[in-house]
């Protein structure tokens, strides 16, 4: 029989009753194929085990806290193949380290390098439905790892691959990937087909859907993905390679943050090297810069260096900073009221005129904006988070998305 792999969300397991509602779809699909199921935590739980580990300390050894938070999955997997079992299926749950799942890199964000398929596939002979641990796996020095926040969609990818799977779902609380968030614009489309790369963009600029680094794994190893609800059973959305899509918009999407923080160093002696003293702490100490703007010097001897950070890493940014004595600078100023917001699509490649229209279409909204970033298929920009609504709802207009 054909392999399918099915990942439940968090909602999706959320409740006891969501739980016997996964159960039934995941019977339905038993009668047509062999299924592997990866489910993530109930929702909350992997947030509250944060919670208790920041009690503890902030710095928080990072091995335990692999072993900590990945605990909410090995909870969710019993319940849903004991409520297999109880309707006379044959099920049971694998952690990651019983199949095992293999992972490389370090604590916090590992990735699936390899997974062994002995003894999952002889349990799918025996008709038997494996309900998998997303998020988790083990390291060469046998220590529980985990992938990242989300990372359970990328458990299922990398499952879908190993196994040859015909098709990967990704069962979720909305029925698709859409053109925007739809919890934050009433008016935004389901997209019915998206490529890698877009997805890609989306998610990277804040279309939790679907996590990152999942569909670089689907990408590198041309895994369909379907998006949809697990409440009801409307059709979803395909994510698949470019040349599967024949028709696509100029801009198929549009992603927003809400967990950025501009730093700004104003009056930086300009010199050769400086944006590099200045942003190689920061690297050693996995701080991840995204946007940068950097001034022209006006007397060729100062300049002001913008660059935005994940809030959460803003405290640590501060110090290391003022602690770096390679560099000289006039003043220091935060501000976590930013919002970036990002249109994407690959048919600004081909389409001149994209970014005007952007611009413009924000400058009537009166909406400043403080830092742009463009790659070949999407714009960025940064402005004051209160006016992230009216930004969405206008360039969602302007790009004709509600159509
Ligand atoms: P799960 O727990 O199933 O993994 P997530 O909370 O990680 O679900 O992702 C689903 C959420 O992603 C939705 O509830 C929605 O608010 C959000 N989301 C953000 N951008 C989009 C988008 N473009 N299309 C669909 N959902 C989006
Ligand atoms: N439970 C993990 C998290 O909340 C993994 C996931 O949901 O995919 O990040
Ligand atoms: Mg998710």
């Amino acid at each position: 029989m054909k392999i399918i792999v099915l990942k439940f969300g968090g909602t999706s397991v959320g409740t006891i009753d969501r739980i016997k509602k996964v159960s039934k779809i995941i019977s339905n699909y038993n009668k047509k194929y062999s299924v592997i199921v990866v489910s993530s935590a109930m929702s909350g739980v992997t947030n509250n085990l944060i919670n208790l580990s920041n009690k503890i300390s902030k710095n928080f050894s990072s091995s335990e806290y692999d072993v900590l938070v990945s605990s909410g999955e090995q909870m969710a997997c019993a319940l849903i193949a004991a409520e297999l079992i109880s309707k006379g299926l044959n099920s049971r749950s694998w952690l990651s380290w019983q199949v095992p799942i293999l992972t490389e890199g370090k604590h916090k964000f590992s990735r699936i390098s390899k997974i062994n398929k002995t003894q999952i596939l002889s349990y799918l002979k025996k008709d038997g439905i494996p309900i998998i641990t997303g998020f988790q796996g083990i390291n060469n020095k046998n220590r529980i790892t985990t992938i990242g926040r989300g990372g359970s969609d990328a458990s299922a990818i990398m499952l879908a691959k190993f196994f040859n799977a015909e098709k990967c779902i990704i069962f979720t609380d909305v029925d698709g990937v859409y053109s925007t968030d739809p919890n934050k614009l009433k008016s935004a489309k389901k997209i019915k087909v998206i490529s890698y790369e877009e997805m890609l963009e989306m998610a990277s600029l804040g279309a939790k859907v679907m996590q990152p680094h999942s569909i670089q794994d689907a990408r590198l190893n041309r895994v369909d993905i379907e998006v949809r609800s697990s409440f009801n059973n409307k059709k979803g959305t395909l994510i698949t390679k470019r040349q599967n899509i024949f028709k696509s918009k100029i801009i198929t999407g549009i992603s927003s943050t809400t967990n950025d923080a501009k730093v700004t160093l104003l009056g930086v002696t300009d010199k050769p090297g400086i944006a590099a003293s200045i942003f190689k702490p920061l690297s050693e100490n996995s701080i991840n810069v995204d946007m940068v703007v950097q001034n022209i010097s006006a007397n060729g001897k100062e300049t002001d260096l913008t660059f935005t950070i994940k809030s959460d890493d803003l405290s640590k940014t501060k110090k290391i900073i003022l602690q770096n004595r390679k560099i000289n600078f006039r003043d220091l100023k935060f501000d976590k009221n930013v919002s970036k917001v990002s249109i994407i699509g690959v048919g600004m490649v081909t389409t001149p005129g994209v970014t005007f229209r952007m611009f413009q279409s924000l400058a009537k909204q009166k909406i400043n904006i403080q830092v742009i970033s463009t790659s070949e298929i999407k714009i960025s920009v940064l402005i004051n988070k209160k006016n992230l609504q009216k930004a969405l709802s206008s360039l969602h207009k302007e790009f004709k998305l509600n159509k």
